[in-house]
C-alpha cells in the first residue's frame, strides 16, 4: 500500500515557480564556510582561496522549451551554453567551464548530436569556455540538456540581486521583446505547415527577431566594459523570464520599490513593426518576453558617467523605498502598477 496515500496532494501550479523553489529549498541551511550564496541568485558563489567561483544550471526540455520543428540542433547547442554564461555574467563574473548532461531518445542520430555539439563548440569559442565533463543518458521520449557553467570573480566584484539601494539607476543591456517575437513567427509558421505542408515558410525579413530566439548572445561586452572601467553594478540579473518579473527579483532581493519609463525602453523597431503587425502590444513584448539574455542592472548615481559610455545601455528607471512598489510611467503620462507573470503560476521555464 502506498503510504502517502491518504496525504494532501498540493498542485505544483498553486506556489508558482518561485514559491516552488522556496517551498523546496526551505530546510536546507549553508553549512559550510566555503558556500557564499546559494540557492536565490543567478549562480551560486563559492570562496575558494582569493577568489569565488560561480555555478549556475540550467535545463533545457524538447517540448517545454524547444521545438525541433523550428529549432536547429546546432542554434539549439550554441544557446543551451549562452543561456548558462549569461547566468555567470549576470553575477559580475568571467565563465570558464561548462558541463553538458543529455538524456535523448533513439530519434536522435549520432549525426544530429554531431550538429548540436558543433553548436556547443560554436558558442564555447566564441565565450572562452573549456568544455569539461558531463552525462549522457537515454530517454523514452525527446530530449532534456542540463548545463552547468562555472565562472570565477574577485569576491568584491560579485553583483548580487540583493544590493539595489534607493537612488540607484536602472539600467539594461540591450533591446528587449526580440525573442518573444521570434517564437510567435515561428510558432505561426509551424501551423501553417501542419495545415498545409505545400505552403513554403514565410520569414519575410525576420532574421533579427528569429535569431533572438534561436541564437541568442550573452552580454559579454557589457561585463568586459564593467571590468575595465572598474564599474560595479549594485545589482545585477540576466533577463530570462521578461523585464518585469527580474524587476520584482531585483526589488523583493534588495527590498526596495522601483520605477521605469516606458519610453526609455529599449525596443528594436523591427520589434515594433511585427508586434504592431500581429495585434500585440511591443510593451508587453519588452516587459513580459523572456529569453532576452541581456542584463538587468542598478548602478549608483557617482557611476552615471561611466554608465553612459558603454556601447549598448539604456537607462530605464530609478530605485525608489519599498513602500512605493513597482511602478511604470506610460508614455501616456500615467502611472501603473507592474505586473509580472511567473509569480502566480509554475510557468514553463
Ligand atoms: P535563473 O532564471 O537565473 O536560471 P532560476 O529562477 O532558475 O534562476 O532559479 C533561481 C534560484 O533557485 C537559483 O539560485 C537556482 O539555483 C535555484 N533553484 C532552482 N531550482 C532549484 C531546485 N530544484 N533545487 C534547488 N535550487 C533550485
Ligand atoms: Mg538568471
Amino acid at each position: 500500500m502506498n503510504s502517502n496515500q491518504n496525504k494532501q496532494r498540493t498542485d505544483v501550479n498553486s506556489l508558482g515557480e518561485f514559491g516552488l523553489i522556496d517551498h523546496l529549498t526551505r530546510n536546507f541551511a549553508l553549512n559550510n564556510v566555503s558556500s557564499i550564496k546559494g540557492v536565490g541568485d543567478d549562480a551560486a558563489v563559492l570562496k575558494v582561496g582569493e577568489e569565488v567561483i560561480l555555478i549556475s544550471t540550467d535545463m533545457l526540455v524538447e517540448g517545454i522549451h524547444f521545438d525541433m520543428a523550428y529549432t536547429p540542433l546546432k542554434h539549439l547547442g550554441y544557446k543551451s551554453i549562452v543561456v548558462n554564461v549569461s547566468d555567470i555574467y549576470a553575477m559580475n563574473g568571467v565563465p570558464t567551464q561548462v558541463t553538458v548532461s543529455i538524456a535523448i531518445s533513439n530519434r536522435y542520430s549520432v549525426e544530429a548530436l554531431d550538429e548540436f555539439y558543433a553548436g556547443i563548440l560554436l558558442a564555447c569559442e566564441k565565450y572562452n569556455v573549456d568544455l569539461i565533463g558531463g552525462d549522457t543518458t537515454s530517454s523514452p521520449k525527446g530530449m532534456s540538456i542540463s548545463v552547468t557553467a562555472i565562472g570565477r570573480a574577485k569576491p568584491n566584484q560579485v553583483v548580487y540581486r540583493t544590493g539595489a539601494k534607493v537612488g540607484d539607476i536602472i539600467c539594461v543591456s540591450g533591446y528587449l521583446g526580440a525573442a518573444y517575437l521570434g517564437l510567435q513567427i515561428l510558432e505561426r509558421e509551424k501551423q501553417i505547415y501542419l495545415e498545409n505542408p505545400e505552403i513554403q515558410p514565410d520569414l519575410d525579413n525576420a532574421s533579427y527577431l528569429i535569431e533572438s530566439i534561436l541564437k541568442p548572445e550573452a552580454a559579454k561586452d557589457s561585463i568586459e566594459y564593467f571590468h575595465k572601467h572598474n564599474l560595479v553594478p549594485t545589482s545585477m540579473i540576466d533577463v530570462s523570464d521578461g523585464l518585469a518579473s527580474e524587476l520584482f527579483h531585483i526589488a523583493k532581493q534588495s527590498r526596495v520599490g522601483l520605477y521605469i519609463e516606458e519610453t526609455k525602453l529599449p525596443i528594436h523597431q523591427e520589434t515594433q513593426l511585427k508586434a504592431i503587425s500581429f495585434n500585440i502590444d511591443p510593451l508587453t513584448c519588452a516587459l513580459h518576453g523572456g529569453e532576452d539574455y541581456e542584463l538587468l542592472f542598478t548602478v549608483d548615481p557617482k557611476d552615471l558617467e561611466k554608465v553612459k559610455y558603454m556601447p549598448d545601455v539604456y537607462i530605464i528607471g530609478d530605485i525608489v523605498e519599498e513602500n512605493e512598489g513597482l511602478k511604470i510611467h506610460t508614455s501616456g503620462g500615467n502611472i501603473k502598477d507592474l505586473v509580472a507573470q511567473g509569480w502566480q503560476h509554475f510557468k514553463k521555464d
